[in-house]
C-alpha cells in the first residue's frame, strides 16, 4: 500500500505557484479557489462572484500578497 500523492508541480522553493487557467496569472496552490468546477485564482473568484451576484465581496479571506511571474519563473528553473 502506498498514499497516493497529489499531482502538483515540483516544490523548488518554499510555496507552489501555479498559472490560473481563467486570467494566466500566478497563483499560490494553496490559495486557488474552486468555480463551477474549475480551479480559478482569488482574482477570477472574486470578479466572479462579483459579476453573478452584482455585489461586491466584502471578505478578506481573498486578499494577501499573489504571486508575481518572476517567483512563477523562479519556481520552474
Ligand atoms: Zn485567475
Amino acid at each position: 500500500m502506498s498514499i497516493v500523492q497529489v499531482d502538483t508541480i515540483p516544490v523548488k522553493g518554499t510555496r507552489n505557484i501555479v498559472i490560473c487557467k481563467s486570467c494566466s496569472k500566478p497563483e499560490y496552490w494553496g490559495e486557488m479557489r474552486w468555480l463551477s468546477g474549475r480551479c480559478v485564482c482569488r482574482d477570477c473568484y472574486k470578479a466572479d462572484y462579483e459579476r453573478s451576484t452584482g455585489k461586491a465581496y466584502i471578505w478578506t479571506d481573498l486578499d494577501g500578497k499573489r504571486p508575481t511571474m518572476d517567483e512563477y519563473n523562479r519556481q520552474e528553473e
